[in-house]
């Protein structure tokens, strides 16, 4: 079976206001989007419950972020069973932003993981380089690190409900988007690492998504790489143009 090409919008900690955001809405609400994409977008913890209500039924809802433990003393944070008894289904871990800012360690983002898993979300897995390690040749060795972690705590079967985002540090929010022959280098290692690492199914199975300052100018040209499955969007997701990044694969 084909990979089914996935298009996901981490909003941030945007848009600053209720007005801005149901811009946003109105856009992706009103647009003639690509049936085969799957289309997931991930606001502010404060709009998951009205966006769920609210956007139309192709669109998914993601949470950022999430805890590993199901309740208790643990102020700030939610917890993968409130989220699932919340209807949404996916949640970003690992992203760059919380493993610089926060502090996150692969550890910590695979323990996550494997929580969110258990509690049946499906989890958007953020890796990726920073510009020295690029620059110093160990792209591939700090990706593999980073899964690594999360292989060591994951059943074989916990990756279906697994879609990996490889997201360049330094692509990320910059405007500096990886070259199609980067991303396509990149995602490749990343399939040939889950091949010996966990199984040659799930290596064929797991959608590879690229990040990293993806717009409509340059999505078409990523998307035809043979292991880029999609796309997770930053900036570009708050535009009218996030339309033409789901649709990246349309003729
Ligand atoms: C992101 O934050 O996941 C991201 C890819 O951001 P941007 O598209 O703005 O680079």
């Amino acid at each position: 079976m084909p990979r089914q090409f996935f298009v996901g919008g981490n909003f941030k900690m945007n848009p600053i206001s209720r007005g801005q955001k149901e811009s946003i809405i109105s856009v992706l609400n009103s647009a003639d989007l690509d049936s085969t994409t799957e289309i997931v977008i991930a606001p502010p913890s404060l709009y998951l419950i009205p966006l769920k209500d609210t956007v139309r039924s192709e669109l998914q809802v993601s949470a950022q972020n999430c805890y590993f433990k199901d309740s208790g003393a643990f102020t700030g944070e939610i917890s993968p069973a409130q989220l699932v008894d919340a209807g949404i289904p996916y949640v970003i871990l690992g992203h760059s932003e919380r493993r610089t800012l926060f502090h996150e360690t692969s550890e910590f983002v695979a323990q996550k993981t494997k929580a969110a898993l258990n509690a049946t979300l499906k989890v958007i897995l953020c890796v990726g380089e920073t510009l020295p390690e690029r620059e110093t040749g160990q792209t591939a060795v700090v990706v593999q690190k980073q899964l690594q972690a999360v292989v060591d705590v994951l059943q074989e079967s916990d990756w279906g409900g697994v879609v990996i985002a490889y997201e360049p540090v330094w692509a990320i929010g910059t405007g500096k988007v990886a070259t199609s022959a980067q991303a396509q280098e990149a995602h490749l290692d990343i399939r040939t690492f889950l091949s010996q690492a966990v199984s040659p199914a799930v290596a064929e199975n797991t959608r590879i998504i690229y990040g990293g300052s993806v717009t409509a100018a340059n999505c078409k040209e990523l998307s035809t790489q043979p292991d880029v499955d999609g796309f997770l969007v930053g900036g570009a997701s708050l535009k009218p143009e996030f339309v033409n990044i789901i649709n990246a694969r349309r003729n």
